[in-house]
């Protein structure tokens, strides 16, 4: 039996890491969930075939739960809100390592050794940040506590004092583990932690918070195997840490932003940055306006942004450009690796609208087209197309590469009126001489455009 238990944990983490393996690119994105879930499937089996296991009533009560409760959310809940879901699902997983922990230091207290005692420790401290942070995630994502950073002074401060108080009590364990009610007592405050931590962090950033949350759940998962000496969840936990890790520098960087400066920044709240001054004016454009435009262009680039994800325009947009191609317009999709709210957010809602992968392109790869493109169409998209954060070193966004739409000889620019990016900023994008609005919902506005193509000749 034993033997059956590790083939399959040996097969699970091979799947695992060719499952994240495969998720690194959209073309073989959906073989690598499928590889991970199997790999999870055998992680499953091989767990329930184990001799420690003395009776599966509540196995099989706590599976069946836990698979209605995650079909649901995976049938139910729209596109637009995957962030939620993760932070939900995190939750989930952090309250399962941190429930395993402490009922291991209930059982055995005492008698724990240095490291299992170690182990435990990271477990439940890890778990129960991820908890708690992860539910203010979804909290402030569902704007059921205010999404903008709330901050009070000294806040930083309290809370590197409050971790350290935190940390220290997890020490004095490893060496003292009879001491319950302090082992209670960093239990409580790892909860508290998680809260505070993401209290002064806004609602935008709550994707980097996820995936560093991620990271913590990983590290608790990794934290349970050593405890309960179980090999998978070592394995499978680490990957989680890391990649978490890994992805949310990967995101920090897009936004030229440290990790310091997301955690501890209170980015988005108030401030009087250094905007450019504008002196255009903004132009406002009709949709026929728009149509002409790009019935009789050689290349049209679309600009996908967080007002596509919300208006939900992703398959108007492939009609729109349906139509265009077949008019012998050269049409591709530009995309910015931290438009929208989730990474990879606009590569999920043009693959819904089976948008070939081969027209979308990544910034390198599409920023010295723009000056040969006739028209750039910025559908919803605002701080990733913000010439002040190439043109302007005082800018809070300076430094953050953009698309550079603002060089297409003509720049279309889709939103429903005056309302600002994530970061708060004005952009004089809107004000240049090249550039023109068209008002409206995205998809009512794509909807029009569509229409007016048809009828251009
Ligand atoms: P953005 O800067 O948030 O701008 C979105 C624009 O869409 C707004 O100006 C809004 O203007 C417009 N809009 C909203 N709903 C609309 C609708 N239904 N129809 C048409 N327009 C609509 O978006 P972005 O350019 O995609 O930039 C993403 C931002 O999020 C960046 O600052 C990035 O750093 C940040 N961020 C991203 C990630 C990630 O992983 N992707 C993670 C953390 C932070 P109106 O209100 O006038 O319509």
């Amino acid at each position: 039996m034993s033997y059956f238990s590790e083939f399959t944990y040996l097969a699970a983490s091979i799947l695992f890491i060719f499952g994240l393996k495969a998720l690194s690119h959209p073309d073989t994105a959906r073989r690598g969930m499928n590889l991970a879930a199997l790999g999870m499937l055998l992680a499953i089996i091989g767990t329930l075939v184990r001799h420690e296991i003395v009776r599966y009533d509540w196995i099989i009560a706590g599976l069946v739960i836990g698979s209605i409760i995650g079909a649901a959310m995976a049938i139910w809940m729209p596109m637009t809100a995957m962030p939620e879901r993760t932070a939900l699902s995190h939750a989930f997983g952090a309250l399962a390592a941190a429930l395993v922990g402490i009922s291991e230091y209930y059982r055995h207290g005492a008698e724990l050794g240095t490291f299992k005692m170690t182990a435990i420790g990271f477990e439940v401290m890890f778990g129960g940040i991820t908890v708690t942070g992860s539910v203010m995630a979804f909290a402030k994502l569902r704007e059921l506590v205010r999404g903008a950073p709330i901050t009070y002074k000294g806040q930083n401060i309290f809370n590197i004092s409050l971790f350290i108080l935190t940390a220290a009590i997890f020490i004095y364990l490893v060496f003292v583990p009879a001491a319950s009610v302090l082992f209670y007592m960093m239990v409580g405050l790892a909860f508290l932690f998680g809260v505070l931590l993401v209290l002064p962090i806004g609602a935008a950033d709550m994707p980097v918070v996820m995936s560093l949350m991620n990271s913590y759940a990983g590290l608790a998962s990794a934290a349970t195997g050593f405890a309960l000496s179980n090999n998978v969840l070592i394995i499978a936990g680490t990957l989680d840490g890391f990649s978490g890790f890994i992805l949310s520098i990967l995101m920090c960087r897009a936004m030229n932003r440290s990790i310091n400066n997301v955690l501890f920044g209170a980015f988005g709240a108030e401030t009087s940055a250094a905007v450019t001054q504008n002196d255009g004016v903004m132009r406002e454009l009709s949709a026929e306006d728009v149509a002409v435009q790009m019935a009789y262009a050689r290349q049209v680039v679309f600009v996908p942004g967080y007002g596509m994800a919300t208006a939900q325009a992703q398959h108007a947009v492939r009609e729109l450009a349906d139509l265009l191609e077949a008019r012998g317009v050269s049409v591709k999709y530009a995309i910015h690796p931290v438009a929208g709210r989730m990474p990879g957010h606009m590569n999920v809602l043009l693959a819904e609208a089976n948008v070939p992968y081969s027209l979308l392109y990544e910034l390198e790869q599409i920023n010295p087209e723009f000056a040969t493109t006739d028209v750039a169409v910025v559908i919803g998209a605002n701080d990733v197309v913000n010439p002040d954060a190439r043109d302007n070193p005082k800018s809070p966004i300076a430094g953050m590469p953009i698309l550079d739409v603002d060089k297409a000889q003509s720049v279309v620019v889709l939103k429903r009126g005056k309302g600002k990016g994530f970061s708060g900023l004005e952009n004089p994008l809107f004000f240049k001489p090249n550039a023109g609005l068209l008002y409206g919902d995205a998809k009512i506005s794509l909807t029009a455009l569509v229409q007016a193509v048809q009828q251009a000749d």
